[in-house]
């Protein structure tokens, strides 16, 4: 579903991916781990266009990724992102969120709009809180509206930047609950996270980037039980 293959980007003339390989098949949960500085971020973003790269391929569903092409809009709308800081419109009401764009992208009728986004809202565990603004939710409710919003468009997969990182510690378990549950319906995710617990028990595949090269990749019990690279060796002493 999604694919990268020898994958360059820098930034002026510094090399931020140096070639990078991977997959995320669909209804696969693969989650991207690395020292901070290492190209994760830049990773996702070049996935739905939010960043552009020099050279090889991205793909989804075999459409390339050209955040330069007018056909990045769509590819956007199949692409959800989740970020670190939940990014919700302050504006507006968690429901007002989730139900934003869906009707003004997709461009979809208001009163099933509604009825989804409460959907999702529900499932997401905020059932009390649909007419609630973002101030005034905790960071787990407000990341939590975030992944309904991603849900609301339907999205053939959704990309996640640290979603959990922003958040106090007690609210961490409450949205990893509602990955949990993704995971299990089979929705394909390409997530980065430190949470290595988590990805220990949800992810089919895990990948380890180090300075912009992926180091290693593979089951995450491969990976993350039993790395073979002394960087990711290293890394997993300093997080776990
Ligand atoms: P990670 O998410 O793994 O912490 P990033 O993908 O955010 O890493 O960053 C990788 C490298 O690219 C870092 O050295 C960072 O400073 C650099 N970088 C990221 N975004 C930009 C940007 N917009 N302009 C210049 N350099 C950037
Ligand atoms: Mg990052």
């Amino acid at each position: 579903m999604i694919r990268f293959e020898n994958v360059h980007k820098s930034f002026g003339k510094h090399e931020v991916l140096k070639g990078i390989d991977a997959e995320v098949d669909k209804g696969q949960v693969m989650c991207l781990i690395g020292a901070s500085g290492s190209g994760k971020s830049t990773m996702l973003r070049c996935v739905n266009g939010l960043e552009d790269y020099q050279s090889g391929r991205i793909s989804i569903d075999g459409e390339t990724v050209d955040a330069h092409s007018s056909s990045i809009h769509a590819i956007r709308t199949r692409v959800a992102m989740v970020f670190q800081r939940f990014n919700l419109f302050p504006h507006m009401t968690a429901l007002q969120n989730v139900m934003e764009g869906p009707i003004h992208v997709l461009g979809e009728n208001r009163d099933e709009v509604r009825a989804r986004a409460e959907e999702h809202l529900r499932r997401v565990g905020l059932a009390e809180k649909m007419d609630f603004y973002p101030t005034a939710l905790s960071g787990g409710q407000q990341q939590r509206v975030a992944i309904a919003r991603a849900l609301a468009m339907r999205p053939d997969a959704i990309l996640l930047d640290e979603p959990t990182s922003a958040l106090d510690p007690e609210m961490v378990g409450e949205v990893l609950s509602v990955l949990r549950d993704l995971a299990q319906e089979r929705m394909t995710m390409l997530i980065v996270t430190h949470e290595i617990q988590f990805a220990r028990e949800v992810a089919d595949g895990v990948i380890f980037l180090d300075q912009g090269r992926i180091a290693e990749h593979g089951s995450a019990e491969a990976v993350l039980s039993k790395p073979t690279h002394p960087r990711t060796q290293d890394f997993l002493r300093r997080v776990t």
